[in-house]
């Protein structure tokens, strides 16, 4: 057997299976955005890490260094945020080749800096080697209140499902060969968690389908969308139509929106919704049909959800 037959999440399980969590300190590990960890403090310790390769996440003709820079600590920052804490210290480690021109690494690395600044987050150390092709990966600290943690696997039969902001955009600007920055929603991560009490929580990396299902099988519940509900910008709308392509299926299967999708109860929201200044969107409801995920048309149809978002070893992002 192959990678490319096992996929990203086969392998991960596979790696996983062999990993015996036992220690009473890691309160979430692998299989949720970030561990949670106790560390003696009045708060929980978050711990996340993800990398961009060249030619594999980007390519160095759509995306300016500063870009890139930017880009590795947002998705960082936004698996802080879906874990409904506040980012706090960095280590960035870079691969780069010889060639590459100094000023293209000055400017990828104020992309970092000025997104740290923005979030408060003190880069203290890394690691710096040679590579064929530009690679960087950044570890993230990050701290929550135990009664604030938001995990993936809390959601219950009627809950609402809910998602920030809107969904296709990063996808129908890659369909055009342009970059569009993600905005890791920390600030709106940490409304939810203090007024909301999200019952799960996850940010879009891989896609609203294909995320959804990862708060579906931790939290051992089902799905039901509404098509219509999606929230997709108008000039998402314009710029897939342009490419040719459905802005629904951008929505649900393009990945790297970095909005958080949670659930939380219906009297909670009843209550609180309109007093909060987040922007968000109740686009369908938890069913306690196990595993199943469904997309109801706009005449009312029944589809079955399918994760087609985006899996490393399988060449599939749309
Ligand atoms: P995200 O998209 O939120 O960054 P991933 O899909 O990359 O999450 O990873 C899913 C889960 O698997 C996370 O909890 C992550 O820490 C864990 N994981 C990914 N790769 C590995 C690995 N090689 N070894 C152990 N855990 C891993
Ligand atoms: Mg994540």
């Amino acid at each position: 057997m192959k990678l490319k037959d096992l996929g990203e999440f086969g392998l991960i399980k596979r790696l996983a299976d062999d990993i015996s969590i036992n220690d009473a300190q890691v309160v979430a590990g692998i299989g949720d955005d970030a561990a949670a960890i106790k560390a003696g403090g009045p708060k929980l310790i978050l711990f996340t890490t993800d990398s961009l390769i060249e030619n594999v996440h980007f390519t160095c003709s759509t995306i300016t260094p500063y870009q890139i820079g930017w880009k590795a600590l947002a998705v960082n920052l936004s698996d802080i945020a879906a874990m409904g804490g506040v980012p706090k210290h960095g280590l960035v480690s870079i691969g780069l080749p010889p060639q590459t021109p100094v000023d293209f690494v000055d400017s990828f690395y104020q992309g970092i800096k000025d997104l740290a600044n923005k979030f408060k987050v003190n880069i203290v150390g890394g690691d710096t080697a040679r590579s064929p092709q530009l690679i960087v990966n950044i570890s993230l600290l990050g701290e929550v209140e135990e009664e604030y943690l938001a995990l993936r696997s809390g959601a219950k039969a009627g809950d609402k499902v809910l998602v920030t902001g809107d969904l296709g955009g990063s996808a129908a600007h890659r369909l055009a060969g342009k970059h569009l920055p993600p905005r890791p929603r920390v600030e709106e991560g940490r409304v939810i968690v203090r007024r909301l009490w999200p019952t799960s929580m996850i940010d879009i990396s891989d896609g609203l389908a294909s995320d959804l299902r990862h708060i579906c099988e931790s939290s051992q519940v089902g799905a039901k969308i509404w098509s219509q509900k999606i929230p997709v910008s108008e000039k998402t709308r314009q710029m897939s139509e342009q490419s040719g392509k459905d802005f629904l299926r951008l929505a649900l299967e393009g990945g790297e929106d970095y909005e958080l999708l949670f659930t939380a109860s219906p009297r909670r929201l009843s209550k609180l919704m309109s007093e909060i200044d987040v922007s968000m969107t109740v686009i369908g409801e938890i069913t306690d049909q196990k595993g199943k995920l469904l997309l109801i048309d706009k005449e009312g149809k029944l589809h079955p959800l399918e994760s087609k978002g985006y899996e490393h070893f399988k060449e599939n992002r749309p």
